[in-house]
C-alpha cells in the first residue's frame, strides 16, 4: 500500500497539466500546486523545520491552504490543522500541546492571533515557484497529521494519523466509490476537520481528481456551482443536506455531471434521505468515520442504499459490535440486532493520542479501538448507529463537541451558579447545544442572552449554545454528576 506522501508525490508528477483546484475563477493545475508547495517547503526548511517537527496551519479554505498542506507533508513535517475562526486560546492550546515549531497563518488570522507565543509565518496568495521538487521520503509509520478532536474531557486530544493509515484509508475509499481522475468534487466543508481536509482535499489529490473549493457552504449556490464546474461529487454533513432540501424547485437546476452525494460526520435522518431522493433524484451514500480512524463504514456504492443505516465496513476495516460493559481486554460480541459499542481494527486506525499514552490505552479494548458509538447489526449485516456511550459528546452540524468544555467556559461567568450542557435532538443541526443553568443569586434578568454573548466571546462559533435554559436546581445522580439523560429528554420536546 502506498503511503499518503507517495500517492501525492506521484500525482503531482504524473498529472502536471491536469486541473487540480478551482477557486473563484482561478484554475490551478497539479504543476502549479507542485511548484507552489515546493517553494513553501523550501521556506519551511530554511526556517529550520525538519521531518517530524509539527507545523500548525490556521488558514481558511483557499488555494494557499492547499499549497501549505502539501508543503508541510512534502517536507516530512506533521500537519496540525487549526480552525482559523476559533478563539486564540483554542489555537494556543493545540500549538502548545503539539509543540508546533511553526504556525502558518493566512491574513485575517494573523491579526486576530497576534498574541500567540509561537513563531508565526504569514502566508500570502503570491505563488512562489521552486525547481527543487524533492519530497521527504516518509516511512509508513511516520505521522502525517495531528488533528485535535473533542472528547469526554474539557480538553481536546491530538489524534496522530500516519502516512500509511491515511494512504490506505484514502485508497480504500477511492476504490469503494470509483473515485478517479475524471471526478470533480464540490468542496464546501471547512478544511480544518478530517472530513474536508483528508477526504476532500487529500482524497481528491490522491485520486488525481480535481476540487472546486469554496470558502463556505451556501445552499443556494450549490446547484449553480455544480453545474458551472461540472462537478461529479459532493461531500457534506447532514445539516447541509437539510438546507439543500429547502431549496425551491427552480433553484435545483439540472446538474448534468453529478454521480455521487455523500453524507457523513453525523446521522442522516430517513426524512432527509427520502426528501433528497425525491427532489434531487439521488440516494445519498452515507459513511461513518472519525478523526481516530478516517472513513470506515459506508452504504454500498452499487446496490440499494437504505436510509437509517451507515452500511458495511469498508475493505480492510474490521468492525465488532461489543458489550461496552464487559471487563478487561477481551472483546465480547453482542448478538446480531442487539446494541453494543462499535470497535474498530484495521490499517486505517490512528497511531495514538499525541503525548497521552493514558488516553490512548483507555481508548482500546485489546487491539480494538473503542469508538464510543452504539450500534447494532441489521439482518443483512449493515450497521445502524443507535446512540453514543457518553452524554458528554455532542454532534452539532457535524462537529464533535465536548459538553465539558462548554460547561467550563460558562462556569467562569459570575451569573452562573451551576451549568450542565447537553445535546438535544434537532431536525436541522442533528443535535442542538443546550446549556442548563442555575443562575447565581445576583444574576442579571437577561442572563440567557448575556450568556450567549459571553459564549461567543470565549468559544469557537460552532460551540456556542443554541439555547440556554434556566433551572433553579439541576437534577443530579450523585455529587458532581448531573442527570444528563433526563435533561435531554426534558428539553427535547
Ligand atoms: P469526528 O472525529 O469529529 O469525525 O467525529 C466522529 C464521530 O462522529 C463518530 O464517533 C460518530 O459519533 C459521529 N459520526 C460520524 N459519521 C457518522 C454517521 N454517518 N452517522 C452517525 N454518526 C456519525
Amino acid at each position: 500500500m502506498m503511503t499518503l506522501s507517495a500517492q501525492l508525490r506521484a500525482r503531482l508528477g504524473e498529472r502536471a497539466d491536469a486541473v487540480a483546484l478551482l477557486w473563484e475563477g482561478e484554475v490551478l493545475t497539479y504543476a502549479d500546486l507542485d511548484a507552489w508547495s515546493a517553494a513553501l517547503a523550501g521556506e519551511l526548511r530554511d526556517a529550520g523545520i525538519r521531518p517530524g517537527d509539527r507545523v500548525a496551519v490556521g488558514v481558511a479554505n483557499s488555494p494557499v491552504l492547499v499549497a501549505a498542506v502539501l508543503a508541510v507533508l512534502r517536507s516530512g513535517a506533521v500537519l496540525v490543522p487549526l480552525n482559523p475562526s476559533a478563539p486564540v486560546a483554542d489555537a494556543a492550546y493545540a500549538i502548545e500541546h503539539s509543540g508546533a515549531a511553526l504556525v502558518l497563518l493566512g491574513g485575517e488570522e494573523c491579526e486576530r492571533w497576534d498574541s500567540l507565543e509561537a513563531p508565526i509565518r504569514r502566508l500570502t496568495d503570491a505563488r512562489a515557484v521552486d525547481d527543487d521538487r524533492s519530497w521527504f521520503d516518509a516511512g509508513a509509520a511516520d505521522p502525517a497529521l495531528l488533528v485535535y478532536t473533542s472528547g469526554t474531557t474539557g480538553k481536546p486530544k491530538g489524534a496522530v494519523l500516519s502516512h500509511a493509515a491515511l494512504g490506505t484509508n484514502l485508497a480504500t475509499v477511492a476504490e469503494a466509490w470509483r473515485w478517479t481522475a475524471a471526478d470533480r468534487l464540490l468542496l464546501t466543508l471547512p478544511c480544518f476537520h478530517l472530513h474536508g481536509l483528508a477526504l476532500g482535499i487529500l482524497g481528491s489529490l490522491a485520486a488525481g481528481a480535481s476540487v472546486a473549493l469554496q470558502p463556505r457552504f451556501v445552499a443556494e449556490d450549490v446547484p449553480e456551482l455544480l453545474a458551472r464546474h461540472r462537478c461529479t461529487l459532493f461531500f457534506g454533513v447532514p445539516t447541509m443536506y437539510n438546507r439543500l432540501i429547502q431549496l425551491s424547485d427552480g433553484e435545483i437546476e439540472r446538474i448534468p455531471a453529478m454521480r455521487l452525494w455523500v453524507s457523513g460526520s453525523a446521522p442522516l435522518t430517513t426524512a432527509t434521505f427520502e426528501e433528497f431522493r425525491r427532489r434531487f433524484g439521488f440516494a445519498i451514500l452515507e459513511r461513518f468515520g472519525m478523526s481516530e480512524g478516517g472513513f470506515m463504514i459506508a452504504t454500498p456504492y452499487h446496490g440499494e442504499r437504505r436510509p437509517g443505516v451507515v452500511g458495511f465496513a469498508l475493505p480492510g476495516v474490521e468492525i465488532r459490535i461489543a458489550d461496552p460493559d464487559s471487563a478487561g481486554a477481551t472483546v465480547v460480541d453482542v448478538a446480531d440486532g442487539e446494541p453494543g459499542e462499535i470497535l474498530i481494527r484495521g490499517p486505517n486506525l490512528f497511531s495514538g493520542y499525541w503525548r497521552d499514552a493514558e488516553a490512548t490505552a483507555r481508548a482500546y479494548r485489546g487491539d480494538y479501538f473503542r469508538s464510543g458509538d452504539l450500534a447494532l447489526r441489521e439482518p443483512d449485516g449493515q450497521i445502524r448507529i443507535v446512540g453514543r456511550l457518553s452524554v458528554d459528546i455532542i454532534k452539532c452540524r457535524g462537529f464533535k463537541i465536548s459538553a465539558i468544555e462548554i460547561e467550563n467556559a460558562l462556569q467562569t461567568h459570575p451569573g452562573v451558579a451551576e451549568v450542565a450542557v447537553v445535546g438535544v435532538p434537532h431536525a436541522d443541526l442533528g443535535e442542538q447545544i443546550v446549556a442548563v443553568v442555575t443562575p447565581a443569586t445576583d444574576a442579571a434578568a437577561d442572563l440567557p442572552a448575556v450568556l450567549v454573548d459571553y459564549a461567543r466571546s470565549t468559544l469557537a462559533r460552532h460551540k456556542v449554545p443554541g439555547r440556554i435554559e434556566l433551572m433553579s436546581e439541576i437534577p443530579r445522580t450523585g455529587p458532581g454528576k448531573f442527570k444528563k439523560r433526563a435533561l435531554i429528554e426534558r428539553f427535547s420536546a
